[in-house]
């Protein structure tokens, strides 16, 4: 018997590779400390889970409409109107997902067709290869280099296009580099995708973490370009919810009627007491994310000066975010070694850069979602370790 070929291109997780290691050196005894983490370290605020205990006592507790309770729709389309100058009807433009993930792999699977092409930054986070190629599409890297910021230039845009490019992807604050988009490098690319009729697909999951005055900018809002793009979003790292699993899509309903079927025949809707926690996160006080997006950044300037003064290492400042994504070429090793290398000697796990794509090959990602106090020792553990080198 033999499984789909479709799957052959598709590995576990290189991430959880990291995390099995670790927890294998945990289990024997060892205390690591964690900087490979793609999630929050805080706990959901308390008056989203008291409205998710709330919708349990009252019994909701049966399916829901297949886009989503109405009452979080409307909470999302006055969020997306208020934040993001975008408008998207909540009756038949915005869907409820599990997380960002579902809602990326729906709009690849409704909107591509089988060798289409799909334009995608790299370093990122490689979910969007994975959901292209289930799409039996064609993911294509767009270099993101260091010299520039972490943002593709448009000419690297261009010089990959063929007359199969269907779609780009723009992630903003960017996942592994914490890299933001200006308007200007946004408008570059609305206008290529207006010149060729591309979707653009908007990952903007981390748009509450941008530091230094940035503002983020949803592609979806500039002129000529809400019926092309489609925006996600979700609650995992702006409310601490990753494991709720909800986010959403909001896209024009000529395109939503394709989204939704994915939907209605994989998950139907999403678990419906969740929604109602989700409703009040945005509902709700934003005081915890603001406490939240505070301490992200105080921990970003610390693990940044430590790094910058590392021997070997040479990093920029991230601008959004909860991720620094150094240079390790100056250590004369690869990614891998040096990874293993800090897990062995300075009890720090980090990710590898080839985890994130073809361009990321001599960096290593530290999450600084973790304890100041904890990024104080894996800070000053990491230097001594490196001095050693
Ligand atoms: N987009 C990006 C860029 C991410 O880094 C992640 C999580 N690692 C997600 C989406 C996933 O979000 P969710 O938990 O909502 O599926």
């Amino acid at each position: 018997m033999q499984t789909a070929d479709r799957m052959n291109s598709i590995p576990f997780s290189e991430i959880r590779k990291i995390f099995e290691e670790v927890a294998r050196r945990e289990k024997a005894g060892e205390k690591i400390i964690h900087l490979n983490i793609g999630r929050p370290d805080f706990d959901t605020p308390e008056h989203i889970k008291e409205a998710a205990k709330k919708a349990l006592d009252e019994g909701k507790v049966h399916y829901a409409s297949n886009w989503g309770i109405p009452e979080l729709r409307e909470a999302i389309s006055q969020k997306l109107a208020r934040d993001n100058n975008l408008s998207y009807d909540p009756a038949n433009e915005i869907i409820v997902t599990v997380g960002a993930n579902e809602a990326i792999l729906i709009a690849m699977m409704g909107l591509l067709n089988p060798g289409d092409e799909i334009l995608i930054p790299d370093p990122c986070w490689l979910h969007y290869f994975y959901c292209a190629q289930l799409a039996e599409a064609v993911p294509v890297s767009v270099p993101m280099k260091e010299e520039n910021g972490f943002i593709p230039r448009i000419e690297d845009f261009k010089s990959r296009l063929t007359d199969k490019t269907k779609m780009i992807v723009i992630t903003t604050p960017n996942n592994p580099t914490g890299s933001v988009y200006s308007e200007e490098d946004l408008q570059e690319v609305a206008q290529l995708a207006k010149e060729h009729d591309l979707f653009v697909l908007s990952d903007e999951i981390y748009e509450k973490m941008v530091y230094d005055g940035r503002r983020h900018i949803s592609i979806g809002s500039l002129p000529g370009m809400r019926e092309r793009t489609i925006t996600v979003n979700g609650f995992s790292k702006a409310y601490s919810m990753t494991g709720w699993r909800l986010g959403w899509v909001a896209v024009d309903k000529a395109l939503a009627s394709a989204l939704i079927r994915i939907h209605q025949y994989t998950t139907v809707c999403t678990t419906t007491f969740a929604q109602w926690g989700a409703a009040a996160a945005l509902t709700g006080p934003q005081t915890d994310l603001e406490m939240m997006v505070t301490e992200f950044d105080r921990r970003r300037n610390l693990v940044y000066s430590a790094l910058e003064s590392m021997p070997g290492i040479s990093t920029g400042k991230p601008e959004g975010a909860f991720y620094i994504f150094p240079n390790i070429k100056g250590l004369g090793k690869t990614a891998d070694e040096i990874t293993h290398y800090l897990l062995d000697e300075a009890k720090v796990a980090v990710v590898p850069g080839p985890v994130f794509g073809d361009y990321a090959k001599d960096y290593i990602r530290l999450s600084y979602a973790n304890s100041y106090e904890n990024l104080e020792i894996a800070m000053e553990n990491m230097s001594a370790a490196l001095t050693k080198l």
